[in-house]
């Protein structure tokens, strides 16, 4: 055989197993669907979190991809609606979750008017009008975080749906029983008094997949979803017992690769 056919049998059979990781064999799920994402905007040079990052015209072009799928994109607020009879559950949920609360997310207001579509963001209450106080500056640059007055017009947008990421960000896992508990029952209680809003959703920081104690805090609390970083697709009707999956977009994902995790759910 000639070397250039050894080539192609080489490219072809790599580019096959590269399909592999998008798992088309396997049936379509359905289900409700969360997406997370932490900035909207270009990552600064120095980041050491560039992942963190999706530019504002590839989230556009994401959202743009989910609508004309045929997605609903929900706030928490109407999850709750839903899930207490008082609104119906779209044939395909999506919801959009931030972590974090960063100040570039105010600018998901302009997108999500312009696009009618909603999303939801993660706040941690002490830095609110402040910085990622719990980073290390050595390691991570210092990011402004949303301000009261952005929350309050995200708020009354009907857009913008809140969930609590806790007080201060503290790793829930290294936690006493007593700093867990209230990381997450002030969070709730302090946002509750200072915006007017009741919130339904809390995402533990430093968890990927709740611990049980963490799970008892959140029911007990008052909070009604439990959301995490474990990737998959949630099953309906949706059992709010168990920890709710999110699907992490980074930086590094391809459109191709987005739109795969859409349509296939894994
Ligand atoms: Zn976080």
């Amino acid at each position: 055989m000639p070397i250039y056919a050894y080539i192609l049998i080489f490219i072809t059979a790599s580019a096959f197993c590269y399909t592999l990781r998008f798992k088309w064999w396997e049936k379509k799920k359905t289900g409700l669907l969360v997406l997370s994402y932490h900035n909207i905007g270009k990552p600064p040079k120095k980041s050491k979190f560039k992942q963190n990052w999706t530019e504002k015209e590839v989230f556009e072009k994401q959202l743009d991809y989910i609508l004309s799928q045929g997605y609903t994109t929900l706030t928490f607020d109407d999850l709750n609606e839903i899930q207490n009879g008082a609104a119906q559950m779209p044939s395909k949920p999506l919801l959009i979750t931030f972590n974090d609360g960063l100040k570039n997310n105010c600018l998901l207001l302009d997108i999500l008017k312009q696009k009618k579509a909603k999303a939801n963001i993660f706040f941690v209450f002490d830095a609110i009008d402040k910085y990622n106080l719990w980073q290390n500056s050595s390691k991570e640059l210092w990011q402004d975080m949303l301000t009261s007055t952005q929350i309050k017009e995200l708020l009354e947008s009907g857009l913008v749906g809140f969930g609590s990421h806790s007080l201060s960000h503290k790793n829930l896992k290294n936690a006493s029983y007593e700093e867990a508990e209230h990381e997450i029952k002030e969070s709730k209680f302090r946002f509750e008094q200072k915006f007017g809003k009741e919130i339904y959703a809390f995402l533990p920081p430093g968890e990927t997949q709740p611990s049980a104690r963490t799970r008892e805090l959140v029911f007990k609390s008052g909070y009604k979803f439990l959301f995490c970083g474990v990737p998959g697709i949630n099953e309906l009707p949706l059992n709010t017992e168990a920890p709710i999956k999110r699907i992490t977009i980074e930086r590094k994902h391809y459109f191709a690769w987005v739109k795969a995790k859409l349509n296939k759910a894994f």
